[in-house]
């Protein structure tokens, strides 16, 4: 893999998980996880782009959580699969 290098301790963006898009074209795995309730989902890859376009990145980004009555925020993660571990999209800890 090699895409967990660090510069400074911040991480860089592996091209091919760096906007939806190319999730979608990498068939990239992403999942949604909440802080606050623990709950976590397989992310709609297909929806998302829908809505946000395909130049959309997740980097460092959060998103509602779906759980209902939970105002948290969730973080997303990725993997290439292949047993390969999810993967924080966030490029600092
Ligand atoms: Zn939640």
């Amino acid at each position: 893999m090699g895409g967990n290098r660090r510069n400074g301790g911040v991480r860089l963006i592996p091209a091919w998980c760096a906007t939806l898009g190319a999730c979608k074209a990498e068939a990239v795995a992403i999942r949604a996880r909440c802080d606050t309730c623990s709950g976590w989902w397989q992310a709609d890859l297909d929806r998302m782009i829908a809505g946000k376009g395909p130049a959309y990145s997740l980097w460092d980004r959060r998103g509602k959580c779906q759980t209902l009555g939970c105002k948290g925020r969730v973080l997303f993660l990725y993997t290439s699969g292949g047993g390969t571990p999810y993967r924080p999209f966030k490029t600092r800890d």
